[in-house]
């Protein structure tokens, strides 16, 4: 059993400002951190955090924050299947104001580059139980991704963030699809205050669909199947950053986990959510996305 993460990896560099400077405007900053973040990574080393054996494809740069991220993938047990190419590691460059509120401004970089599958990669989905994708790279090459999936009986799991990029054929080739209740509407065209409605929309793509609501916990349904709503757990948010790839990732491992990852049943489905649900609320207790992951033992003893 094994699960291939797709996806992005950047390293966030975050400015604390007293306010976002205005266009032609400088401000000085009060403090400055690095993380390494985008979608892909996170979700990889969530997955790895609660206990899947995981392997990342992933392009980084031949650079310092290439070598960094690298090294915090391997840290966290993950397989990493990087392509080191001739363009910088992505890159978000983050300006937070003393209210919280932020601007950013991401540069794809070497994730831009993933524009093809080489064979080795091919191999990794063909030979791997679950794929995880989100669209943070190509959406061409994502698409290719489930392809071989679906050609090789791997469950494909699309994260759909942002939504804004998804082809209108992807969703067919996926098995379940992850998205918030904005992520939801969009893709569905409904409101975002319906996400019931939403999820009922996109089942008829023939995936099953789960929509995150924050603090109000998750949907989970399937086509041809009663919604079931899944509470999140009562916690006190310190910061929400990445509470969705913990959610993710956390899904990915427990599915994996579950001996049932090929056309999942309800139950294993909601089975795999609660799980999720724990995690991610203990990550929204904590600073950061990455830091903030708990590992198996912590949902367990959380669970327990
Ligand atoms: P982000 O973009 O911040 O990573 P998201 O919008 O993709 O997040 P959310 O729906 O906000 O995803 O959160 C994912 C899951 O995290 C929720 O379904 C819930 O289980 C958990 N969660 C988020 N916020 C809270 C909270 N305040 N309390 C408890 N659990 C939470």
């Amino acid at each position: 059993m094994s699960v291939v993460v797709l996806g992005s990896a950047n390293l966030d560099l975050v400015y604390d400002v007293d306010r976002i400077p205005a266009p032609g405007e400088t401000v000085l900053s009060r403090s400055f951190e690095s993380f390494p973040g985008g979608k892909g990574l996170n979700q990889a080393i969530a997955a790895a955090r609660s206990g899947a054996e995981v392997h990342f494809l992933v392009a980084l740069g031949k650079d310092a924050a290439g070598d960094r991220l690298a090294a915090e993938a391997r840290d966290a047990g993950i397989d990493l299947r990087d392509r080191r190419v001739d363009a910088p590691t992505g890159t978000a460059v983050i300006y937070v104001d003393r209210d919280g509120e932020n601007s950013i401004v991401v540069n794809s970089g070497a994730n831009a580059t993933l524009v093809d599958l080489t064979e080795a990669e091919v191999a990794a989905i063909a030979a791997a139980n679950l794929l995880v994708l989100q669209m943070e790279t190509p959406p061409t090459t994502v698409r290719a991704a489930a392809r071989v999936a679906k050609a090789n009986g791997t469950t494909v799991i699309l994260n759909a963030a942002p939504s804004g990029s998804v082809p209108a054929a992807l969703l067919g080739e996926v098995d379940i699809l992850i998205v918030n209740e904005h992520e939801a509407a969009d893709l569905a065209g409904q409101t975002a205050d319906a996400p019931d409605q939403s999820l009922s929309a996109l089942t008829t793509h023939g995936c099953a669909v789960i929509v995150t609501l924050g603090a109000a916990g998750s949907l989970v349904g399937a086509p041809g199947q009663p919604t079931a709503k899944i509470p999140a757990i009562t916690v006190t948010p310190i910061d929400t950053t990445g509470a969705g790839d913990a959610f993710v990732g956390a899904f990915a491992a427990a599915l994996d986990n579950s001996g049932r990852a090929t056309n999942p049943d309800l139950r294993t489905l909601i089975g795999a959510t609660e799980f999720a649900t724990t995690a991610a609320g203990i990550a929204v207790q904590r600073k950061g996305a990455v830091p903030s992951i708990p590992t198996l033992e912590e949902v367990r003893l959380h669970s327990a």
